[in-house]
């Protein structure tokens, strides 16, 4: 296990699956950061073989719907004073506004501009999502 002294007082991102880490960096806008952040990738896990960790020198606000639909296994580390004061576990949300797009061209979304974009969770297992207007699935292993 890597150490986390070295963060006094931010956010750490782990177990996620290796090679997704890239991809939550860019949705949390990282690669734009002026504090310190660090992408670690490919360390070594007892429990997933390799996972990606990240580390942000900073507190930012997280939008926990979307880091549970990119890996919903990660574990987000409140760090303070070099201590984890806060670990949450997530889980895909149960429901997603504005997120994913409904790619039914008849849908009401795709027609209506002004319309949300809503999914509910259709099939946990699976990571199914179905729109509320037209039922499309949409799943997250996939995209
Ligand atoms: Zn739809």
């Amino acid at each position: 296990m890597l150490t986390i002294t070295s963060i006094k007082k931010g956010i750490v991102i782990d177990h996620i699956k290796a090679g997704t880490g890239i991809k939550i960096f860019h949705n949390l806008n990282l690669d734009k950061a002026d504090y310190k952040v660090a992408l670690i990738m490919n360390v070594p896990s007892k429990k997933m073989g390799k996972k990606d960790i990240i580390k942000i020198e900073n507190e930012i606000d997280i939008d926990y719907a979307v880091l549970g639909l990119i890996d919903p296994n990660i574990t987000v580390n409140i760090i303070e004073d070099e201590k984890i004061t806060e670990k949450r576990n997530l889980q895909l949300p149960e429901r997603v506004v504005n997120i994913i797009k409904c790619k039914n061209p008849r849908c009401i979304t795709s027609v209506e501009k002004y319309v949300n974009h809503e999914f509910y969770l259709s099939n946990k297992s699976k990571g199914e999502y179905r729109c509320i207007y037209c039922d499309e699935v949409y799943s997250v292993q996939e995209n």
